[in-house]
């Protein structure tokens, strides 16, 4: 439902415009819209574009953040633009360890995040001790380590992975065994399609983990013929659930190309507005919570940030030259060995 101002409103020269914010609580209703601040969006474009900032946006993001960004996307898409850009500085919108992933490919880029006290709860569940821990009692295996880690776990891991090529770089490591951490619900989902043996660490992401059968079942009495599609930090018995399971990148292609009209989400609600925006002719529930650490990051902070340098993500050099390393090998992988957008239930089923 989209909620216009008032008409006095929309003469005065501060307009107020009303755009998407999605309930966290399933619903067939339109997406609940807020006011937003328009002039203070032109002022932050003008201050970035002043200073040459690049502002990278991840999916999860609040939607009026959508609006500053010049690119929005998952974590290997916001890491590869952050390693290639010749901007001088980066304002990272999203979580820590993605400023900080963006800072270690990019250490002569100055890298801001509107609030460094936005921290993923999985990035340091099972983190640098768990992985030494492991290494100690399996110390064949490889330790593959999910970008959402903190820079000191990456330096004690082998290579790193997104929910995107998860499976293509356990693949691609040596060891018959592997440490996986700290997600041990992608752990479960990668070993669906490896024969190497994983060893899961015990982390989760709240968000994903909170998706119960019920609410599905409850979504799709409601919207009988809409596709599920998960995201794989889901539980076990939700993936069993999904027609197709797809990290967020891939969730877009994958809506716009089916050939049906409706699909229930499986993933952090903010993700439902990019799928909206990019295929607006398709409709789309959610079934998922929202990352509250996502939505610390606010129009107003942004603007601090590039008003005073606020934000700037200082790492110990040497800790960043060790954690670069499985970093870079993640994406040399990723050039090589190509990741699929999607699978289906019956690939799944049988492991494909
Ligand atoms: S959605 Fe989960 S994994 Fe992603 S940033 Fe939030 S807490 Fe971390």
């Amino acid at each position: 439902m989209l909620i216009l101002p008032e008409p006095w409103a929309l003469s005065q020269r501060k307009i107020q415009i009303v755009i998407t914010i999605v309930k966290a609580l399933p619903s067939d209703e339109e997406p609940v819209e807020p006011a937003c601040n328009y002039d203070l969006i032109s002022e932050i474009r003008e201050l970035a574009d002043r200073q040459g900032v690049l502002i990278l946006a991840h999916n999860y993001q609040a939607p009026e953040i959508y609006q500053i960004a010049e690119k929005i996307g998952d974590s290997l898409e916001l890491a590869r633009l952050a390693q290639e850009t010749d901007a001088e500085t980066i304002l990272f919108c999203g979580v820590d360890f993605m400023a900080d992933t963006a800072k270690i490919l990019n250490p002569q880029a100055r890298v801001l995040i509107p609030d460094p006290q936005a921290r993923c709860t999985m990035a340091h569940m099972a983190g640098e001790q768990a992985a030494i821990d492991l290494r100690e009692q399996y110390p064949d295996a490889e330790v593959v380590s999910y970008v959402n880690t903190t820079t000191a776990t990456k330096a004690v891991s082998d290579i790193c992975c997104t929910s995107a090529n998860a499976i293509e770089i356990v693949d691609s490591v040596d060891s018959e065994q592997v440490i996986f951490l700290p997600d041990r619900n992608l752990a479960a989902y990668v070993s669906r399609f490896t024969r190497k043996e994983i060893i899961p660490a015990a982390g989760y992401c709240y968000v994903h983990d909170a998706i119960t059968r019920e609410s599905v079942d409850a979504m799709q009495k409601l919207h009988p013929g809409a596709v599920f599609v998960a995201h794989p930090e889901c539980r076990p018995e939700i993936i069993d659930m999904a027609d197709a399971v797809c990290s967020t990148g891939g969730m877009a292609r994958f809506c716009r190309d089916a050939s049906v009209s409706s699909f229930i989400i499986g993933t952090e609600s903010g993700m439902l507005h990019r799928l909206r925006s990019e295929v607006a002719e398709k409709k789309f529930f959610s079934v998922a919570g929202i990352c509250a650490p996502m939505k610390q990051i606010t129009l107003e902070k942004i603007k601090a940030c590039l008003t005073t340098g606020s934000g700037e993500v200082v790492l110990d050099k040497s800790l960043m030259d060790a954690a670069r390393v499985p970093l870079e090998r993640m994406i040399e992988v990723s050039k090589t060995r190509q990741s699929r957008s999607f699978r289906t239930r019956e690939e799944i089923r049988k492991g494909l």
